[in-house]
C-alpha cells in the first residue's frame, strides 16, 4: 500500500510541474480544498531555500503549496 501512496504522490508531482510549464495541464491539478492550510515550510511558494543558496521541491506539500488543516 506504502508503493501505490508514493507513486500516487510522485504522479501527482509530475502533474504540478507540468502544469506550471504548460498553462493547458491546469486541469490535471486538483483544485486546493477549503479545508487546508499554506505550507508551512515553504510558505506555498512549492520551493524551499537552502542555505548555500540553492533550492528543491518542497517535500513537505509536494510542491502543491498547501497542506492539509490537521
Ligand atoms: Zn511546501
Amino acid at each position: 500500500m506504502e508503493i501505490i501512496a508514493r507513486l500516487i504522490e510522485e504522479r501527482e508531482f509530475i502533474h504540478l510541474r507540468a502544469a506550471t510549464r504548460h498553462r493547458e495541464l491546469r486541469c490535471l491539478v486538483p483544485a486546493r480544498p477549503a479545508s487546508t492550510r499554506t505550507c508551512p515550510a515553504c510558505k506555498g511558494t512549492t520551493r524551499m531555500m537552502l542555505a548555500n543558496g540553492h533550492w528543491v521541491y518542497c517535500p513537505m506539500c509536494n510542491t502543491r503549496g498547501w497542506v492539509p488543516a490537521a
